[in-house]
């Protein structure tokens, strides 16, 4: 039972004094349940999270197809490579060397699944705040993994495919949309919580009101000590929640 402003300021720490009183002063209603519900689920829906896909919620892509293809120049990431169009236009110029179309790409990508304990992760998570995968990825790639993880919001970005099916280019739906999305969403004045992986999502975990890294590789944390580190989706879990109730 919730009665009085003493409980109620343990439910939500950050309900403004005022609201805490009016909404649990007895005299004005008795118990403050009914409100205090209310008041919960609108400072969750202003709380958004933005995660990248790769390393933090799927394997890495490239590095699958690398290993199937037997191909290993195709394993270098954003983790290696922190120029991601120079990435890109190395990564279709060696799939043309190699004669492979978009369909072996995606037919590896098929076969793929989430990281262990992924789902879990993000189904808690899209339980208490609202979710969004801000990726460098491509449409064309997603969609199965997508579909695995119960198919929350994806912002990424367009392959240009030829009518042979090979990846002719790489259409960025804009440059830097991981910084630039999450500012749109501080100018919506949503609280904004980031996490990622890798040198790709600097940005963004700099402009959200809080940034994590999740697993990332040493030689990024050495550059970007700043960002709180998590290594399992348990610390991750609790790291956002932790961020969120600091900035709600
Ligand atoms: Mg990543």
């Amino acid at each position: 039972m919730l009665h009085g402003p003493e409980r109620c300021g343990e439910e939500k720490s950050h309900m403004p004094t005022r609201l805490l009183e009016l909404y649990a002063d007895p005299r004005r209603g008795g118990s403050c349940k009914g409100m205090i519900t209310r008041f919960f689920i609108g400072a969750t829906l202003v709380q958004i999270v933005c995660l990248d896909l790769e390393g933090v919620l799927v394997p890495e892509i490239w590095i699958e197809v690398s290993q199937r293809t037997g191909i290993a120049e195709l394993s270098r990431t954003t983790r290696d490579e922190p120029d991601y169009d120079k990435l890109m236009r190395g990564r279709i110029e060696i799939l043309e060397r190699h004669g492979l179309r978009l369909a072996d790409i995606q037919g590896v990508i098929a076969t793929m699944a989430p990281l262990d304990g992924a789902e879990e992760f993000l189904g808690r998570l899209r339980a208490r705040f609202q979710v969004v995968i801000l990726s460098d990825t491509f449409y064309e790639f997603a969609d199965p993994l997508m579909h695995r993880l119960g198919r929350p919001t994806l912002f990424c970005h367009r392959l240009e495919v030829c009518t042979e099916g090979f990846v002719r280019g790489h259409r960025l739906r804009m440059p830097d949309q991981k910084r630039a999305a999450v500012n749109a969403f501080r100018a919506l004045n949503f609280t904004t919580v980031a996490a990622g992986d890798s040198y790709n999502d600097i940005a963004m975990l700099g402009a959200a009101h809080a940034g994590i890294f999740f697993r990332p590789p040493p030689g990024v944390t050495e550059q970007f000590p700043d960002f709180l580190v998590t290594q399992t989706y348990a610390d991750l879990d609790d790291a956002i929640s932790r961020a969120v109730g600091g900035h709600g």
